[in-house]
């Protein structure tokens, strides 16, 4: 190999991203994904705005996180304060798009304003927090936008109209953050699980359970892991550990893109 295509020095493999000088925000931190996707960051040293509306839970989070590296901040917000949230974004070098809700009824019993709810949480709210946090990011050259989206967001299931056309949108987004952020240093990218073993997805079995009529162990192996080839829910750990890869050194040049962890579902 001649010395012009030599490789240089570049990032070396270690156990993971030395974020220590990163400011991350992660909402819906108070539950499953949130919550392991805060406690990842916080190991790999960045301090951390931890947003959710279920105050208790964010409290629980900071006892969890005493002793890490990085330290977790609780922010009480409900994000349908959207003022708010975009105010929230100011500062920070990472943001994890991840408060969710989910309701599975058939569009014409579907709730008009649950509809808008879930576009305002999932939608609205993450363009509002991304163009809080972009200028800072702008400014240092440096940023990572993560949106948890999901199988969801590439493919369609019945009776979540609400909920897809959320992620679909969330997908959206995000290109077009990539497209804008690239000349910044500024990346953005989805992962979109299958089902992850969360309290919204236990909450999602007794709602199916009652749609299809069938109980919650069919609902899981009949229904949820119906077309996906590994036949296990995701742990919230994988998903945090994706989060944690899209923030590091090794995916600067991963941008726009959509990370399945979907037990092969997308590969049919
Ligand atoms: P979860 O219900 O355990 O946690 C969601 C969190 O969002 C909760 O703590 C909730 O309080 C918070 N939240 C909801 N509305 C809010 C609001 N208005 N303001 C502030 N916080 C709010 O859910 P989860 O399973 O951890 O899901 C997290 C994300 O991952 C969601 O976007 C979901 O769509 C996505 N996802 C989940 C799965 C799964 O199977 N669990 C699969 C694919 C994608």
């Amino acid at each position: 190999m001649s010395a012009s295509t030599t490789p240089g020095p570049g990032p070396r493999p270690s156990d993971g991203p030395d974020l220590s000088c990163r400011t991350a925000l992660v909402t819906g931190a108070a539950g499953g994904i949130g919550r392991a996707c805060t406690l990842r960051l916080a190991t790999a040293g960045a301090r951390v705005r931890a947003v959710d509306l279920d105050a208790e839970g964010l409290t629980d989070l900071v006892d969890a996180a005493a002793g890490l590296p990085g330290q977790v901040e609780a922010h009480p917000l409900d994000l349908t304060d959207l003022d708010a949230a975009e105010r929230a974004a100011a500062g920070i070098d990472i943001l994890v798009n991840n408060a969710g809700l989910q309701l599975v009824r058939p569009i014409e019993d579907f709730p008009p304003e649950v509809f808008s709810r879930v576009l305002t949480v999932m939608l609205e709210a993450p363009f509002r927090l991304v163009r809080g946090a972009l200028p800072h990011m702008y400014a240092r050259g440096w940023g990572r936008i993560v949106n948890i989206s999901s199988v969801h967001g590439l493919r369609a299931s019945p009776y979540k109209s609400a909920y897809v056309a959320a992620k679909h949108g969330l997908e959206g987004l995000s290109k077009v953050a990539a497209l804008e952020g690239a000349a910044h240093g500024v990346t953005s990218n989805c992962v979109n699980p299958g089902y992850v073993r969360t309290p919204l997805v236990e909450r999602q079995i007794a709602d199916q359970a009652e749609a299809h009529g069938i109980s919650p162990e069919r609902v899981v192996s009949d229904v949820m892991l119906a077309d996906s080839a590994v036949k296990r829910l995701v742990e919230p750990e994988e998903v945090a550990e994706a989060v944690a890869y899209l923030c590091g050194p090794h995916a600067s040049f991963v941008t726009g893109a959509s990370l399945s962890m979907d037990g092969g579902w997308t590969a049919h």
